[in-house]
Formats: structure tokens, C-alpha cells, sequence
């Protein structure tokens, strides 16, 4: 006698108990069973059962799908193969998609808000997006990979949005040197992606004898007049988020995290961790309306810090304005055959260990290459002493992630400046991907149909074989491997 497995949520059918709950007497095989009859657990009827074997019991134990967002989830605890509503794995995933690149948005809408710059556009697309992935509002895979790359483009419009807010506010970026190493006096450490509130904690700390120093995604303030003018905002300490525990242990100042990217505390730095906007953590004050009266009172009642100077100092803030003032001599440098490529090699830096790939890659490029870089990846090779290509530097540090959007205005510039499509550009994406504004950047660059990316540490894990197909059939998207041989391959 035959068992039967409902694919939906793996209840199997036992021919030799029946389902007496629901008048099947034992013995009563699975064909014999009433047309009417419903999935005990999950309520779905016999065309949603296979026969068990084997191979089906190996394929039960993997998850293909998660969705408990209804009270019709298989089980009571999750649909993990199939929707009891019919949803397919691939939507599913598809749904998830979407929301992470929803997330990302709100991510850079959020900090643009914070300095009073809003688009209704945006909002309206992702009221859109969060309907979307309710319970039976839309099983079309195709649509979703459509809304996903309409959330790149809202994507886009957002971080413009958000670089008019900085500027605006700011000024335009300028190339700035960032020493790494500590003043002597009191000290604040700022994490996060803020600027708004850097800019309110730098404004009440004036003439205190408190130093600020930023950390990780705050690094690119340095870049900015209206924040570089603060004679306090003396330098960089530690790396990418993923160091907090150790750069927060070593030095025993007050320190604010303004952003995601905050990790849960160890409990010697605890009481000297502040959060602010979204960032919450259980036991940590949490600073309302920028006021940073806690955070001050904190780190002056600390002890100082001496005068050490770090072994490297850092450069960030290329804008826009200042690559494109080089445009003729980048022109005539590749017309020369003195810059053979350009890499944008960006985005999150991760614990993961392959993501010691990234600076490998870097290190081991030829000479006659440039590398534009932003966000937090940058710290796994920004100490590289990498030198310039006739004045023209070969290390640019474009700033936060939400600074994608000036490579994306430098490589349009680039296309028109050598009149050549932007797939036809000597031009290379290295990606490295954490969370989800990561997410959001990604759809955003295959919006403007840009081919042929090198991902990385991972291929996303809600990314199923169809996702990733789809992503390497049209899009050419290519797992990082090794360093070397992704060199020369793209080398040629
Ligand atoms: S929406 Fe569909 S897939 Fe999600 S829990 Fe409900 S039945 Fe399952
Ligand atoms: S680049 Fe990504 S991982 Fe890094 S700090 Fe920014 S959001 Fe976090």
C-alpha cells in the first residue's frame, strides 16, 4: 500500500491508518479516497499530493519557501513548501525580494526625511510594494521581477533625494584627508549612517573639549564643508560595522549609533553606548529629538583620551563635481592606453570569510586600472597605498551606500563623455552585499540594465535556482570566484 505525500505541508498519507478524524476507515488506499477529501492539515485537496518515495522524503527536508503571514499556514507554523493558497516558492521568494529592496528605500527615505526632503512618488511605490505581498493579491512571478526593478528606479530617485538633502545642507563634497588615530581629550565615537544627527552632536559639543571621531558608514562625513568645518571632527577609528565590539571595547569614550548597523553591546561598553532614530537597543539610552545632552554628559565624565596619531590616514569625498572636473584627462588617459578599466568595487563589508576576496581583488589589479569604491566594503583594501595614474587617483572613495548614486552619475557621464553604452564602458561591478539597502542597490543597477556584475561573498540565500537564472540569463550576474582568474577573465 502506497503512502502519499501533501506537498504543501508534508502531512503523509498512511493507507494503513486512513484519516478516521474524517470518516477513512484503515486500509483505504490513496485513489480510493472521496474527490472531497482535504489535507487533515493543511486543507488541500488530492492534487496536491505525490506519491512518497525515497527521493520525495529527501526533497521534505528542505525549506523551498517561508510564509506564516496567514491563518491558513500549513500547519499552523509555516507554508515551507508550497502555500496552502497556491503561492508558488518562486513568488514567494519574489515577495521577500521585493520587501528587502522596500526596506532599503525606507533605509535612505528615512535619513532624507530627517532633513526635510520627502517624494510622494516614492511613497505612493511603496504603499504599492507592501500591498503587493499581502495574501492573495498577486501569484505573478513576472509582475514581481517588474515591481522589483521598479523599486531599483524608486531606488535611484531616492537616493538622489537624499544626496540633494546632504549637499544641500552640506555642500558638495571635496576630497578630505581622514586621520585615523586619537586626540588627546575627551571623545564621542559616531556609527552609523546620520548625518543629520553628526551634524546635531557636533553643533552641541562645540567648544566642550570633546573630540569626535566616526566609525564605519560616518567616515564619509569628513568629505563634507558643513561638517568638515567642525574643528572637533578629528578623525576615523575602527572599520565596517562588524568591528564594533573591538573598536568600542578599546576606547573608552561615550559613543552614538545613529543608524542601522548597530550590534548588540558587550557589557563593557554598554552604559557608554547611546542610540538614536531608528536604532534601539534593550538597556541603552535612547536619544529623543537630537538632543545629545546624555551623550555628553557621558563622555566628559570619561577619562581622556592621549594623543596618538594612526598609522594610515584615509581619503574619502570624491563627488560627482570633483571626477568630472577630471574628465578630459581621464579621456585622453584611456585614449593613451594609461587606464585600461575601470572597477566599481562596492557595497557591504560582512564577517563572511570570503569576503577577504574583495581586497585580493584590489590588491592584485594591474596598474592601469581604476577603482571607485563607497560604503563599508571599502574597509576590507582603503589602506592601500594604491598611488595615481598621471595625477588621476587609482583609490576613490566615493562615500555611503546611498553615494551609489554618484557612481551611477559618474558611469553616465563616463558613457557620454566616450560615447559608448554603458555595457560597452571598460567598466566592471564588483558588488559585496550584507542587508537590505544592499538589496535595493542591486535592483537599482539592473534597472539601468547594467551587465555582466560580479556578486558576492553570496548569491542572496531567498534567491532560488529560477531567481538566479533568471539574474544570469539576462543580466549575466556572475558569483565572485577567484581573485585572480576573475582578473583575468574580465581582463580578457
Ligand atoms: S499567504 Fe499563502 S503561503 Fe503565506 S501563510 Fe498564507 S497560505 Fe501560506
Ligand atoms: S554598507 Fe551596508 S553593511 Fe555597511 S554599514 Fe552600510 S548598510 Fe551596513
Amino acid at each position: 500500500m502506497k503512502k502519499y505525500r501533501c506537498i504543501v505541508c508534508d502531512y503523509v498519507y498512511d493507507p494503513v491508518k486512513g484519516d478516521p478524524d474524517n470518516g477513512i476507515k484503515p486500509g483505504t488506499e490513496f485513489k480510493d479516497l472521496p474527490d472531497d477529501w482535504l489535507c487533515p492539515l493543511c486543507g488541500v485537496g488530492k492534487d496536491q499530493f505525490v506519491p512518497l518515495d525515497e527521493k520525495s522524503e529527501e526533497t521534505n527536508k528542505e525549506i523551498d519557501m517561508f510564509c506564516y503571514q496567514c491563518s491558513q499556514t500549513a500547519k499552523g507554523t509555516g507554508c515551507t513548501v508550497k502555500g496552502v493558497c497556491g503561492k508558488e516558492p518562486t513568488v514567494a521568494r519574489l515577495q521577500d525580494n521585493l520587501l528587502f529592496a522596500i526596506k532599503g528605500i525606507s533605509a535612505y527615505l528615512y535619513h532624507a526625511r530627517e532633513l526635510g526632503y520627502t517624494d510622494p512618488e516614492v511613497d505612493a511605490f511603496i504603499e504599492k510594494g507592501f500591498y503587493t505581498t499581502l495574501t492573495n493579491v498577486n501569484f505573478d512571478a513576472m509582475d514581481l521581477v517588474k515591481l522589483a526593478l521598479e523599486a531599483g528606479e524608486m531606488n535611484i530617485k531616492t537616493m538622489q533625494l537624499l544626496k540633494k538633502a546632504h549637499i544641500d545642507n552640506y555642500g558638495e563634497p571635496v576630497p578630505t584627508e581622514v586621520p585615523t588615530g586619537t586626540k588627546k581629550g575627551h571623545g564621542i565615537i559616531v556609527t552609523g549612517h546620520s548625518l543629520k544627527a553628526l551634524e546635531e552632536l557636533l553643533k552641541q559639543t562645540e567648544g566642550k573639549g570633546i573630540n569626535i571621531y566616526t566609525h564605519s558608514e560616518t567616515m564619509p562625513a569628513h568629505g563634507y564643508p558643513g561638517l568638515h568645518k567642525y574643528p572637533h571632527l578629528v578623525g576615523q577609528l575602527g572599520k565596517a560595522w562588524f568591528d564594533q565590539k573591538e573598536t568600542f571595547s578599546k576606547y573608552p569614550v561615550a559613543i552614538l549609533a545613529t543608524s542601522n548597523c548597530v550590534l548588540l553591546p558587550k557589557d563593557e561598553y554598554k552604559d557608554r553606548l547611546f542610540t538614536s532614530g531608528v536604532a534601539q537597543v534593550p538597556d541603552v539610552i535612547h536619544i529623543e529629538d537630537y538632543d545629545f545632552t546624555p551623550v555628553i554628559e557621558k563622555a566628559l565624565s570619561l577619562p581622556e583620551l592621549p594623543e596618538e596619531p594612526g598609522k594610515i590616514v584615509l581619503t574619502t569625498g570624491f563627488g560627482a563635481s570633483t571626477i568630472l572636473s577630471l574628465k578630459d584627462k581621464i579621456k585622453e588617459l584611456v585614449k593613451a592606453g594609461k587606464i585600461k578599466r575601470f572597477f566599481l568595487v562596492g557595497g557591504c563589508d560582512s564577517p563572511l570569510p570570503m569576503a577577504k576576496y574583495y581586497r585580493e581583488f584590489v590588491e592584485k589589479l594591474p596598474e592601469d586600472t581604476i577603482v571607485l569604491t563607497l560604503a563599508c566594503g571599502k574597509y576590507r583594501f582603503n589602506d592601500l597605498q594604491l598611488g595615481d595614474i598621471e595625477g588621476i587617483p587609482r583609490l576613490i572613495d566615493l562615500g555611503q551606500c546611498n553615494d551609489a548614486i554618484v557612481g551611477i552619475d559618474i558611469v553616465a557621464a563616463l558613457s557620454e563623455l566616450f560615447g559608448l553604452e554603458i555595457n560597452d564602458l571598460p567598466l566592471t561591478f564588483i558588488l559585496s552585499w550584507m542587508e537590505q539597502k544592499a538589496a535595493a542597490i542591486l535592483w537599482s543597477l539592473l534597472y539601468l540594465n547594467i551587465k555582466d556584475m560580479y556578486l558576492g561573498p553570496i548569491i542572496p540565500g531567498w534567491a532560488n535556482d529560477d531567481i538566479v537564472n533568471y539574474l544570469v540569463e539576462n543580466y549575466g550576474i556572475t558569483p565572485i570566484g577567484d581573485p585572480e582568474e576573475d582578473i583575468k577573465k574580465i581582463m580578457g
